[in-house]
């Protein structure tokens, strides 16, 4: 059985009643799961209504009340992961092991931000005379709006969802339509927690038909987004012109420095299997192979040799270690990209191609011998596709990592602590892991600079773009 698919409004969930719905299908067999019902403008309108009535009252509830309730979250996925997993694969077409795996450690985030939110904390300033006291309090900023992609369905949705109703803000939030299912099993998680009508809403529909309304409604005070760059500047310059706050997590390029001192077997077997996570559809997947002439032949032999041994497959069945990607449309992008590289040159040594007849599946591949302009060097190609690209020197390598646009996560593997600090003094990331793969835990920030987005969601930075500053002074 398939998650029942449903708006929820006002503590509500709805559906039927003529409203426009949308087919949600699995990747990997192409069945047809469901029916998606479309917001109309009046489920909207009642969205806004009611996350703007039950702000009044949720700016107001004790901390101690959304730390319950974010536990009880917690517990709620923990409790249901299997089910919310399987349900999750058959929509997006990820492993079983790693749907279930997102929703274990999104009870993680839920946790913290239980704790974290009993801890947001104002300032007493010292006054210039002593009559005077002065007071910084941070205040929750409203009604938030916030847009999540089909990649990381639990992860996206829960931590804009903890950290707006753990600030005290209220929130519409509009899930990926391609990977409803995991959304709607967030939506109930909160209504058995006990968490206010009102205070959460999820919408489906045209998704800038949704967003266009919602960031335009004098309601709406936050704008949160998780996806492509065009997409998050189209957005962000919508909410700038009604001067909303936005938290943008946008898509990445990361470059990846192998040293000639490293443990290169080490490097290139996790790298591997970290590219293939999620088929490559993640915005932090490790993309342009830098990797240092004097040890280039051995990485790739030893790169090559474990994505060899991926199984590739339904991501339901047990041995599986990549599934489809999520939808037809990333196949042809993925021929693209792949053309692209050979029409410049590029060498494909690992892949390449379409894998069977049904499903959207596409062989890891490897592509070397590349241009530094090419498509897979330049843009994000958010698949399985690894080009491997030689340097033979720090400065220029530095200076080759920061030459794009984006600037999300960026790994390096060096047995050289001169060398780790140059690079992580150097690179223009958001995120710099050396020698592991240690981003997006619930008490680290996660988050990019450059096109690849505003504000950090995680760590202590995490309620920062859902509060406002008051200063308050009195005698
Ligand atoms: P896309 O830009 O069309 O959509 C990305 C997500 O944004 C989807 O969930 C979509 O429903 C939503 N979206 C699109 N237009 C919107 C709008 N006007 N208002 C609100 N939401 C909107 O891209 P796609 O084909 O779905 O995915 C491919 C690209 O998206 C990738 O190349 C990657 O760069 C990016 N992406 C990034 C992330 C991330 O985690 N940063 C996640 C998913 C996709």
């Amino acid at each position: 059985m398939y998650e029942t698919l449903a708006l929820y409004i006002d503590g509500e969930f709805l559906s039927g009643d003529g409203r426009d719905t949308e087919e949600v299908t699995n990747p990997a067999t192409l069945e047809v799961l469901g029916r998606l019902p479309h917001a109309r403008k009046a489920d909207l309108d009642r969205a806004l209504a009611a996350a703007n009535r039950a702000f009044e009252s949720w700016r107001k509830s004790s901390p101690m009340l959304r730390s319950e309730i974010l536990r009880k979250a917690a517990q709620l996925s923990r409790d249901r992961a299997q089910e919310i997993g399987r349900n999750m694969t058959m929509d997006q077409g990820k492993p079983l092991a790693e749907s279930v795996g997102e929703v274990m450690s999104c009870a993680d985030h839920a946790d913290w931000h239980a704790e974290e939110c009993r801890r947001i904390y104002g300032r007493v300033i010292p006054p210039r005379s002593p009559e005077v006291r002065q007071m910084v309090l941070r205040e929750p900023i409203g009604v938030c709006a916030a847009f999540t992609p089909w990649n990381f369905p639990y992860n996206q949705a829960i931590r804009k969802i903890c950290a707006a109703i753990g600030a005290g803000c209220t929130i519409i939030l509009k899930g990926p339509e391609d990977a409803p299912s995991a959304v709607m099993a967030i939506a109930r998680i909160f209504h058995d927690a006990g968490l206010p009508p009102g205070v959460l809403n999820i919408v489906w529909g045209v998704p800038s038909e949704i967003s266009d309304y919602l960031i335009r409604s004098p309601i709406v005070r936050k704008v949160s987004f998780t996806g492509s760059v065009p997409v998050g500047k189209q957005l962000a310059a919508l909410a700038g012109a009604h001067m909303k706050r936005v938290t943008m997590e946008l898509g990445g390029h990361s470059p990846v420095l192998v040293f000639d001192d490293a443990d290169v077997d080490r490097a290139a077997k996790q790298l591997a299997r970290f590219k293939v996570r999620n088929a490559g559809q993640v915005c932090v997947s490790p993309t342009r192979f830098y990797v240092h002439e004097k040890i280039y032949d051995q990485f790739l032999s030893s790169f090559i040799d474990t994505l060899k041994s991926i199984k590739v497959g339904d991501g339901l069945e047990p041995d599986t270690q990549m599934g489809p990607l999520a939808h037809a449309r990333r196949v042809p992008t993925m021929e693209k990209f792949v053309d692209n590289a050979r029409s410049l040159g590029g060498k494909v040594v690992l892949g390449g191609e379409r894998l069977g007849e049904k499903g959207h599946f596409f062989s890891p591949t490897v592509v070397t011998d590349l241009p530094e302009d090419s498509m897979l060097m330049t843009e994000e190609p958010f698949g399985p596709i690894a080009p491997v690209v030689r340097f033979n020197d720090t400065d220029d390598v530095i200076r080759r990592a920061n030459s794009l646009p984006f600037g999300l996560s960026s790994y390096v593997f060096t047995n050289s602590l001169q060398t780790a600090t140059k690079v992580s003094n150097g690179i223009e990331a958001g995120m710099v892991n050396i020698n592991h793969f240690g981003s997006a835990l619930p008490e680290t920030p996660f988050g990019g600079i450059k096109d690849s987005g505003i504000g950090s969601e995680g760590g202590m930075e995490t309620f920062d773009g859902y509060l406002v500053t008051k200063f308050v002074t009195h005698i």
